[in-house]
């Protein structure tokens, strides 16, 4: 065993991610710690310095779990798992962030994502801190009741951290609204009473909120319409391609399509497929539910991952993985925006290659905040047990969103008469989104 991994890589002997999972791991997090650097930079230029021991207390997580589990699996077997739970900063309100099942989880990858919730949340103003857990494990080769043991237990060793009040994860990569359903059923029955608020993305039956399902894919095209239009693209002539078709890939495709534009590729893990004229979403839905994969679907030409990030179109919507748009790659795009749909899909080499060229990127943290929005509103609606409509659901978030898009345009041109590269709408917003929080702790005071 040890020795498929590289010494430079001092991982525990007791949990052993491949030492690819560990290099990508280091990656999230180098591109992370990056772009708060500059972001940090930037506050400094534009009159905004932020002290040092504060940055570093932005920096860090605020805390770190790792658990070691064992479960039992249908054949009577016991295996361990690896899984993880990371509160990056918990200043402006209980910490928020999904639970991700993946082979190549790491402590890193985990690190990255949660501090990235900090700033989403702050950027669209909402009272959460940022969080994220997971587990290095590849579901899709687990049967249903493996599945729910893994995550009744997973849950049980991170409960000392879950509450309510303190910390709420919601869906993310490999999870679904069974597993939060599992997940709330498993800390309801520790505490003695149901609590529907320790979690979101649930089912309706059980405290979920209307829209949560499609909340990811449908905030990411309602802010890839206000870029169309400071573009001028109508949107019924927008072509659009989208990396990964999951829970964010699918509704981002699925909202475009019943807004008119044309989506004219699509991909998962498997490949990608391509049609010009445009794929019918509601039937490649279908196909998906069926197949397991966008691989197949008549209609439509095969092409790779690569190629499609690649394509010629006016949108480009990765909504996979991170790491998906390199300095290697980013030379070949040619969409004229970029919308990030996944967390960290861009690298920072990748970012100053595209707005060198003109790229219209419409970042992570403000790209695919629908779903922490209303994630929010779930946790709200369950806290009140009160149930708000679907039109008031995506109204309210469309209205957080647009406000969130405008605001980091403004910040773009503030920054820019401070030296900030125009376009770098990363920047801006986090930027915003740091100013936020160091203002926060600043005013709460650093205990005791
Ligand atoms: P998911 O598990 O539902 O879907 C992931 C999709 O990506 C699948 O279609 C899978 O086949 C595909 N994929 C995986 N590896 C790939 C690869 N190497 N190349 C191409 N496709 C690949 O996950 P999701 O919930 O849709 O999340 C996708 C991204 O969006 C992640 O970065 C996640 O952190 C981010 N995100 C999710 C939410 C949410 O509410 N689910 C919210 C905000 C951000």
């Amino acid at each position: 065993m040890a020795a498929e991994h590289p010494m430079e890589v001092s991982y525990s002997a007791f949990y052993s991610p491949s030492p690819e999972a560990v290099r990508k791991g280091l990656q999230a997090w180098h591109a992370a710690l990056a772009q708060f650097d500059k972001a940090a930079h930037m506050l400094e230029a534009s009159g905004h310095p932020l002290k040092k021991g504060l940055i570093e207390f932005l920096r860090r997580p605020k805390r770190e779990l790792i658990v070691n589990f064992p479960v039992q699996m249908d054949d009577g077997s016991i295996r361990m798992f690896t899984g993880y739970r990371v509160h990056h900063n918990a200043v402006r309100g209980p910490t928020k962030g999904g639970i991700r099942y993946h082979p190549d989880v790491t402590l890193e990858e985990v690190r990255a994502l949660a501090m990235w919730m900090t700033w989403k949340c702050a950027l669209v103003n909402i009272p959460y801190g940022g969080a994220k857990g997971g587990v290095a494990v590849d579901p899709a080769k687990l049967s249903p009741r493996e599945l729910e043991r893994l995550t009744r237990r997973y849950a049980t060793e991170i409960s000392l951290l879950m509450h309510p009040g303190g910390d709420v994860p919601a869906p993310d990569v490999g999870t679904n609204p069974q597993i939060m359903a599992w997940i709330m059923d498993t800390y309801s029955m520790h505490t003695g009473f149901t609590q529907p608020a320790v979690v979101t993305g649930k089912p309706l039956e059980i405290g979920g909120t209307l829209g949560r399902v499609e909340a990811t894919g449908r905030g990411v095209m309602m802010v890839v319409a206000e870029a169309l239009k400071l573009h001028k693209i109508p949107m019924e002539q927008a072509t659009i391609a989208i990396q990964g078709f999951g829970n964010v890939g699918s509704y981002a495709a699925l909202t475009a399509y019943q807004m008119g534009a044309r989506v004219v590729a699509v991909s998962d893990v498997h490949g990608g497929i391509y049609n010009p004229e445009g794929l019918d979403i509601p039937r490649l839905m279908e196909h998906v539910r069926q197949h397991r994969t966008v691989r197949g679907f008549p209609e439509a030409e095969p092409i790779t991952n690569m190629e499609l990030l690649a394509l010629k179109v006016d949108v480009l919507i990765p909504a996979a993985l991170e790491n998906q748009i390199t300095a290697e790659n980013a030379p070949n795009v040619q969409a004229r925006i970029l919308a990030e749909g996944a967390n960290g899909p861009t690298t920072p080499e990748a970012d100053e290659i595209l707005i060198e060229k003109g790229v219209f990127i419409v970042p992570d943290i403000l790209c695919n905040a629908g779903g922490v929005v209303a994630s929010y509103f779930e946790w709200v609606q369950d806290l009140q047990s009160f149930f708000w409509t679907e039109e008031e659901i995506n109204s309210r978030m469309e209205r957080i969103l647009r406000r969130a898009f405008y605001e980091v345009l403004a910040k773009e041109e503030e920054l820019r008469r401070y030296g900030l590269k125009p376009g770098d709408y990363r920047t801006a917003a986090q930027a915003l989104a740091i100013w936020r929080v160091a203002q926060a702790t600043l005013i709460r005071g650093i205990y005791p």
